[in-house]
């Protein structure tokens, strides 16, 4: 049974995928021989550039697709686009942090629609697909906060708590089939967005850097260190491997111990 899996022949698509843990999963789903979607909402030169980059590391095809996740019929046009749709990988994922009475509306409606409904839709048009082929796998991109909640994060935690519950219906409504269904939890992980915040938080409490990383940042994190990237795509390359063929409908946490505690 091959655990390091390859992928050659298979498509995945993900969004939200020029930055972060979306474009870790890429990059490894690519070294694992899949051709390759990536996706957001923008559509610049680099976009493109990154796309030809990961083609030419790992021999694959790349295509860069721009869709708006916030939007249902631009959720729904990108896997359509795409054509083939072997692997889903719904990543995409914003976040806003405010007490419940002054949590912006317009905030609110944004994080359910990128976080949640866009995967309802992506899902919805990419089932017939993997149908088609004889296979398939979805992989969710959840977070510790799908499982635990932390205060001011109200529609993130609404957003992943719905992704784990949509996860276990697709898992379901697939179970007889060479498909299958689950989504990755991760705790801290140093994307740029996370490296980005690092210096002002330094500066509002007079810190360093090691000190913010440890005692503000990775306070719920049980072994101190951030997930990578890597990490990720690992995970994602194993879920698609056949020694997952038996795992759908679970979450799997990348969290350094978090939800242990
Ligand atoms: P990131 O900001 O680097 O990546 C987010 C991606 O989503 C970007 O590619 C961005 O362009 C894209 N995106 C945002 N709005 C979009 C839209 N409307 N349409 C299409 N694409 C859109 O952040 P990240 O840390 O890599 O986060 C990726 C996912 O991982 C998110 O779902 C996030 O909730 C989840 N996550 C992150 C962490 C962490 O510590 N970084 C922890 C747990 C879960």
């Amino acid at each position: 049974m091959a655990i390091i899996t390859d992928l050659s022949g298979k498509t995945a698509v993900i969004t939200g995928s020029n930055s972060g843990i979306g474009l870790g999963i890429a990059r490894e789903l690519a070294r694992a021989g899949a051709d390759i979607v990536l996706n957001s909402f923008t559509d610049r030169e680099e976009d493109h550039a990154l796309a030809a980059g990961i083609a030419e590391d790992a021999g694959v095809t790349v295509r860069y697709i721009k869709a708006d996740m916030s939007k249902g019929g631009e959720c729904r046009a990108l896997i359509e686009k795409a054509g083939a749709c072997d692997i889903l990988v719904n990543n995409a994922g914003i976040q806003h942090v405010a007490a419940i009475p002054d949590f912006p509306v317009a905030k609110w409606d944004a994080i359910i629609a990128i976080n949640l409904s866009s995967a309802f839709h992506t899902t919805a048009a990419a089932l017939p697909l993997m149908r088609a082929a004889g296979w398939g796998r979805v992989i969710n991109i959840a977070s510790a906060h799908g499982l635990t909640a932390s205060p001011y994060k109200a529609a993130y935690i609404a957003a992943k708590h719905g992704i784990v519950g949509l996860t276990k219906t697709t898992a379901l409504e697939t179970a007889e089939e060479p498909i299958t269904a689950n989504a990755i939890c991760p705790g801290y992980v140093l994307t740029p967005l996370v490296e980005a915040q690092i210096p002002d938080t330094m500066k509002e409490y007079d810190m360093s850097r090691e000190d913010v990383i440890r005692n503000v940042m990775l306070t719920r994190q049980p072994s101190k260190e951030f997930a990578t990237v890597e990490q990720m795509g690992g995970t994602a390359a194993f879920l698609c491997s056949d020694a997952a063929a038996q795992i759908t409908g679970t979450t799997i946490s990348v969290d350094g111990g978090w939800t242990a505690l």
